[in-house]
């Protein structure tokens, strides 16, 4: 693989972001697990699965420091494949690839320290580019997206993997309430940290919902773009390609 270890000027927001994800990187497993009872597992599967992927393709995961997409990843593009992980936090790289090498993966992948908004990648090198439960960290949410489509090839890929608008009236206060007492709390319990998981239950209501992502997808040049719901608008997956 052609990427080294890559560090980026950062502005203050994202380095105050990158400190919540330092702060987080170790427990950050075990909370997902609670958080979600185990379905961001289910989610990764589905959004990897779904993704137009084969084998040999060169992929990149952005924000992606904890390797779960990116395990998911090396299975679809394979031996001949290249995997690149994108992410601003060199923690969360570490705790990623330290957590493949343990699963007995190195061959194929790469771990760049990286802002989503400036990817020190050449234009249409992947075939596909994902981004899982990052963008709403994203300072600037429209340069990441034209960058995503600028180092895409022709006929590429791009998916967003994000929290959304919950879709079903009765389900949301139950949501509500999860996120603001349950989530705060099991921050506090188990990660030492309730101000992290307080910016988390912030970050998710103010990222743009469904339409409104859609939309900032088309403006930043994607072709054909859709969105699929899962678990009634928890989170959702968007989809568009570089024409
Ligand atoms: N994709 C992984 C997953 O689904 O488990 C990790 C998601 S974690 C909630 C968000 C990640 O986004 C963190 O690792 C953080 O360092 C990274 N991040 C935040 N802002 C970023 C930026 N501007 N560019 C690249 N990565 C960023």
């Amino acid at each position: 693989t052609h990427f080294g270890y890559r560090d980026v000027p950062v502005g203050d927001k994202q380095k105050l972001v990158g400190e919540v994800f330092s702060s987080v990187a170790t427990k950050y497993d075990v909370m997902n697990d609670l958080m979600s009872l185990g379905i961001h597992r289910v989610w990764k599967r589905y959004f990897v699965a779904t993704a137009q992927a084969k084998r040999g393709d060169r992929v990149l995961d952005l924000a992606g420091g904890t390797g779960d997409i990116a395990a998911l990843l090396a299975d679809r593009v394979g031996d001949t494949g290249e995997v690149v992980v994108g992410d601003i936090n060199g923690d969360m790289l570490r705790v990623g690839r330290d957590r493949m090498t343990d699963r007995g993966r190195v061959g194929g992948l790469s771990w760049v320290q990286c802002n989503a908004q400036e990817l020190p990648f050449p234009d249409g090198y992947f075939d596909l580019v994902t981004i899982a439960f990052g963008l709403r960290n994203v300072t600037d949410k429209d340069a990441a997206l034209r960058e995503m489509l600028r180092v895409l090839r022709p006929g590429g890929q791009a998916r967003v993997l994000e929290f959304s608008q919950v879709t079903a009236g009765w389900f949301r206060p139950l949501y509500d309430f999860h996120s603001f007492n349950v989530l705060p709390r099991l921050g506090s319990m188990i990660a030492g940290d309730e101000a992290s998981y307080r910016y988390l239950a912030e970050s998710i209501r103010k990222h743009p919902p469904q339409r409104e992502l859609q939309a900032m997808m088309d403006a930043a040049g994607f072709a054909r773009t859709s969105y699929r719901n899962l678990s009634a608008g928890i989170v959702a997956i968007h989809t568009g390609y570089k024409a």
